[in-house]
């Protein structure tokens, strides 16, 4: 499958998973689109995800008569997926890595219609600086600090890759929790999930956010900060973000 036809499957993937994506603005590119103009472009960073203020400048640039307007991006690396994934598992590759980026993409979806531009543009650049502190490797040791790969999107990307499996798709999730800091063992947290995400499988989105905490989810997630904090090194992050 060439990369035009992966992601054109990416696309369709991503309108499955989350209905509410349909008819919405929002990109999925491979990041060789940008051509290495943006900072988050490096070899080994497999995938990343943006809001639509943190890439309405770049993205014109690059699409031309392809930008259809200001919306949310996914970057997906896929000369290197291409490169490392298993024999025939490319497609299996891309859509894994698709989901983790799809669990940071959802939650802002609804942003744009109920808060005013001047909100709006705050939150991104917040968000932009917390994509940015993260990959900051003086920063590594403060995951905690990390809005990106909170408990929140855990619950959200472990809904999402059940959305994925009802709708037949058989993703690997070994990595699904993985970022270059951030390593949450999948097993430690979809099996419990399970029953909540096939119940509210149809739900929107915002309905998952809306949740109240799981104290298990929470006290998981935050002894694996703890246990990452004491294994942190200052090697360079590399992996998705
Ligand atoms: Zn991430």
């Amino acid at each position: 499958m060439n990369n035009a036809a992966m992601l054109e499957k990416c696309r369709r993937f991503a309108d499955q998973v989350i209905p509410e994506l349909q008819g919405t603005t929002y990109y999925i590119l491979d990041s060789d689109a940008l051509n290495n103009e943006s900072a988050y472009t490096h070899d080994e960073l497999v995938g990343w995800a943006a809001q639509a203020a943190n890439v309405s400048e770049l993205l014109p640039r690059y699409l031309g008569a392809d930008w259809r307007g200001p919306g949310p991006a996914i970057f997906l690396n896929l000369t290197w997926l291409r490169r490392h994934a298993y024999p025939g598992q490319f497609e299996r590759a891309v859509l894994g890595v698709e989901v983790h980026e799809l669990g940071h993409l959802a939650f802002p979806l609804r942003m744009p219609g109920e808060r005013t531009p001047r909100v709006a543009s705050a939150i991104a650049e917040l968000q932009d600086a917390v994509v940015r502190y993260s990959l900051n490797p003086v920063n590594l040791a403060k995951p905690a600090n990390d809005e990106g790969h909170d408990w929140k999107w855990i619950r959200r990307t472990c809904h999402l890759y059940v959305r994925a499996a009802f709708r037949g798709y058989s993703l690997p999730h070994l990595r699904l929790l993985h970022s270059g800091y951030c390593d949450f063992a999948s097993q430690d947290y979809l099996p419990q999930l399970l029953e909540e995400a096939l119940r509210m499988r149809e739900e929107p989105m915002e309905a998952i956010d809306a949740l109240p905490p799981l104290q298990w989810l929470v006290e998981q997630y935050e002894a694996d900060v703890e246990r990452l904090m004491a294994e942190i090194d200052d090697e360079h992050p590399c992996g998705v973000v």
